[in-house]
């Protein structure tokens, strides 16, 4: 295998460097709205977490998105999200793997 150069991205929460592919990215729409986006692809500020809840709930608690997305955000959206989240990781985590598996 030859090395290629592969985007990193810091999580908003632990504040680490990962490969993007590693990261769920949350994404400020232009209506204000905060939304997961798993397609890396929606129009808008992004902040980049790691892929595991632990980062979410990181996230939450030191109000990382406020500052990532400079947008005040409602509690009951980061509830939103997190249910969003929960629903994602596994998603993320297999097609990850997924990835992963293919030769290249
Ligand atoms: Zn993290």
């Amino acid at each position: 295998m030859r090395p290629r150069k592969i985007p990193l991205r810091k999580c908003v929460a632990c504040q680490e460097m990962k490969p993007k592919k590693e990261l769920i990215r949350v994404v400020r729409t232009p209506e204000d709205q905060v939304l997961i986006d798993l397609t890396g692809k929606k129009s808008g500020r992004g902040a980049y977490l790691c892929g595991q809840v632990r980062c979410f709930q990181l996230a939450k608690k030191s109000k990382a998105f406020e500052r990532a997305l400079k947008l005040q955000v409602d509690p009951a959206i980061y509830d939103q999200l997190e249910q969003d989240f929960i629903a994602v990781e596994d998603q993320f985590l297999a097609s990850k793997e997924r990835a992963d598996d293919e030769t290249e």
